[in-house]
């Protein structure tokens, strides 16, 4: 369950705001784990390339595992499974907070919202494993920027639409979107170089491509999948 505080809290603000007694804080804590058709609906996926030292960052649970899709599952479940209802509203803020470390992040809205941000943190989580591996193999300098910044994420507010053909599809879970984005481009002819070329089918987009390769390459600009992030400082790399 969330733990509901009323009293003033300086525990996450950053940017320096003040929560008066007025505001109701929710500390979203570690909690009931979600209904089965949600953690149903992410897709398995399948990273065979790269070796995940994927851990969670949530308050004190230090969870460990190497495999993605165990690991969105695993995240996933600290989402608050609680509707929060409002008796007397007028001067209430209620705020749900993110409780991954050193992430100032809070919505004043849903708790969909938080869910969504957390399969951010996910994804962002897994694109700081390939720099550490990256690193690992290359002879890369040590990152010398702030480390308490890694894990500020930009804000995605809304759940994410394919805008290949006609499919409109949503995600609340970014790396369900790319993979399925990939399962778009792999529906394609195989080859090196496919006679015709592979057409984009994006919204708006009349790209032509040699193959799958450069088609999923290309697919990048439209949604701005990154390749990795720096472990020490969480900047990603397109
Ligand atoms: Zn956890
Ligand atoms: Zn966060
Ligand atoms: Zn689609
Ligand atoms: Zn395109
Ligand atoms: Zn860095």
């Amino acid at each position: 369950m969330a733990q509901v505080f009323s009293a003033t809290t300086s525990m996450r603000t950053k940017e320096g705001q003040e929560e008066t007694s007025t505001k109701r804080i929710i500390l979203a804590g570690p909690t009931a784990p979600l209904p089965a058709e949600r953690i149903m609906s992410i897709k398995p996926t399948k990273f065979t390339t790269e070796p995940l030292q994927l851990q969670c960052e949530w308050m004190e649970c230090r969870f460990k595992t190497t495999v993605m899709q165990v690991y969105m599952e695993h995240v996933a479940c600290h989402v608050p499974a609680v509707e929060v209802h409002m008796h007397d509203a007028q001067d209430i803020q209620v705020f749900l907070y993110c409780r991954w470390q050193d992430c100032p992040w809070k919505t004043d809205k849903k708790a969909e919202d938080l869910q969504r941000h957390l399969y951010l943190h996910a994804y962002h989580t897994k694109l700081k494993c390939i720099g550490v591996n990256t690193r690992s193999r290359s002879a890369v300098k040590s990152c010398k920027a702030d480390p308490g910044n890694r894990n500020i994420l930009p804000d995605l507010a809304e759940n994410l639409v394919c805008a290949w053909d006609k499919c409109s599809q949503t995600f609340i879970n970014i790396q369900s979107y790319y993979d399925h984005i990939k399962a778009h481009c792999d529906n394609n002819a195989k080859g090196k170089n496919v006679e015709g070329g592979i057409r984009c089918r994006w919204a708006g987009c009349s790209g032509s491509f040699a193959n799958i390769v450069k088609l999923k390459d290309h697919m990048r600009s439209h949604t701005q999948e990154k390749l990795l992030a720096c472990p020490t400082c969480g900047r990603t790399v397109f």
